[in-house]
C-alpha cells in the first residue's frame, strides 16, 4: 500500500463498517477497469454484509459480458433512491458519471476513487493515486486493508481491470508494483489465456468493417500526428456502434515517428465529437484534452467537443501541432 494513502484506505474501511447501503458507479462509457472495479467492490461490500446497487449511465460493453456478476450492473439516465454511501470510480468530476445521481442529495457520504491526472476531490473521502495503474490496483490495497483474502472472481475482475488499463501490461503505467499485484492475483486461479481471448482475441464483424473504413482515411500530418475519423455515416454503413471503436486510436501510433494519435468519432448526440488522444515521449495529450474540458493521463486522454467534424478536427490539430 502506498504510504501517503494509508490514512485514506483506513477511512474507507471505517466508512464501510459504519454504513449499510452502497451505490456504485463509474464514468460514462464504462471500460474494463471501471466495470472490474465495480464488480470487485460490490463483492467486497457484500462479504461485509452490505447492500449494494450498481448503476452506470451507459451499458456494460458486450465484450465484458462474460464477467461474473456483470448482469447486476444496471444502466439508467437517473436514479431516484438515496444511499448511505456513493462510491464513484474513475471520474475526475461528478459530471463524468453522466449526472445519474445527485451526490449531495442522494448520498450521505461520497467516496471518490480515481487514478487520473486531473481531479476535483469531489468526495468526502478521496482516494486519488495518479501513480496507480488502475482503479483495480487501488482496490487490491483495499482488500488488504480489510484483511479480506481475494476470491477467484474478485481476483479475475481486478486482473482484468489492470490488464485493460495498462494495455496488457505494456503502457508506461506498468511498473514492478503492478506486476507484483498481478502475480498475487494469479495465485487465485485467474485464467489469463481465457481473459485475453475474451478481451483481445475476438472482434465483431461490424467493428472490423468500421476499422477498415477508418483506416482507409487515416492521415499522417506534420511528420508526427496521425488522425483517424469515424462519422455517423460510417457507423450506419456497417451497422456498428460506439463500442466497436475500442482500440482504434492505437493504430495511429503504429506509424513510425508518430508522436500523437487522434481518433475522432461523431457521437450519436447531435453536434458532439468524441476525441481520443494517445501520445509518446515528451507529448502530454492530457494537457490538450483538458483545454476542452476532458482529461485522462499523460499518454492517453479523451474529451468531447461541440462542433462539426471539420471544426473539431481543426481545433484539436492546432493544439496537437503546438505540442509536438
Ligand atoms: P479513451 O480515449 O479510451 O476514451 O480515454 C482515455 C483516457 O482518458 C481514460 O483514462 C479516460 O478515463 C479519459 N477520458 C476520456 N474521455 C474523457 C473526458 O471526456 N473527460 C475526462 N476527464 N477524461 C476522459
Amino acid at each position: 500500500m502506498r504510504k501517503n494513502n494509508t490514512k485514506v484506505y483506513k477511512q474507507i474501511a471505517a466508512a464501510i463498517k459504519r454504513h449499510k447501503t452502497f451505490f456504485l458507479t463509474g464514468h460514462k462509457k464504462p471500460d474494463g477497469d471501471t466495470v472490474a472495479s465495480e464488480l470487485a467492490m460490490a463483492s467486497l461490500l457484500r462479504r461485509c454484509g452490505k447492500q449494494v446497487e450498481l448503476v452506470n449511465r451507459e451499458p456494460v460493453p458486450e465484450q465484458l459480458s462474460f464477467l461474473k456478476g456483470v448482469e447486476e450492473i444496471k444502466h439508467a439516465q437517473k436514479i431516484d433512491k438515496s444511499f448511505d454511501v456513493a462510491i464513484v470510480f474513475e471520474c475526475s468530476e461528478p459530471e463524468r458519471m453522466g449526472n445519474i445521481i445527485d451526490l449531495k442529495k442522494q448520498a450521505k457520504l461520497v467516496i471518490n476513487i480515481d487514478h487520473h491526472l486531473k481531479h476535483s476531490f469531489f468526495g468526502d473521502i478521496n482516494l486519488i493515486d495518479v501513480e496507480a495503474s488502475s482503479n483495480s490496483e487501488q482496490l487490491f490495497y483495499l482488500f488488504q486493508q480489510l484483511k479480506l483474502p481475494l476470491r477467484e472472481d474478485e481476483a479475475t475482475a481486478l486482473y482484468l481491470g489492470i490488464m485493460a488499463d495498462t494495455g496488457r501490461f505494456q503502457y508506461s503505467n506498468t511498473n514492478c508494483q503492478t506486476l507484483k499485484i498481478a502475480s498475487e492475483l494469479l495465485k487465485q486461479n485467474v485464467n489469463v489465456s481465457f481473459l485475453c481471448e475474451k478481451m483481445y482475441g475476438t472482434r465483431r464483424l461490424s467493428s472490423l468493417k468500421l476499422l477498415s473504413r477508418a483506416l482507409t482515411g487515416l492521415e499522417f500530418i506534420d511528420g508526427g500526428i496521425a488522425v483517424l475519423k469515424v462519422t455517423k455515416k460510417d457507423f450506419k454503413a456497417v451497422q456498428a456502434s460506439e463500442e466497436d471503436t475500442d482500440e482504434f486510436v492505437n493504430y495511429g501510433l503504429l506509424i513510425p515517428n508518430s508522436l500523437i494519435s487522434l481518433f475522432l468519432r461523431e457521437s450519436s448526440l447531435n453536434g458532439i465529437i468524441k476525441v481520443s488522444l494517445r501520445s509518446r515521449l515528451h507529448v502530454n495529450v492530457c494537457k490538450i484534452a483538458e483545454k476542452f474540458g476532458g482529461g485522462g493521463h499523460k499518454y492517453a486522454s479523451g474529451c468531447e467537443i461541440k462542433g462539426s467534424m471539420e471544426e473539431v478536427s481543426n481545433q484539436i490539430l492546432s493544439l496537437a501541432r503546438k505540442s509536438l
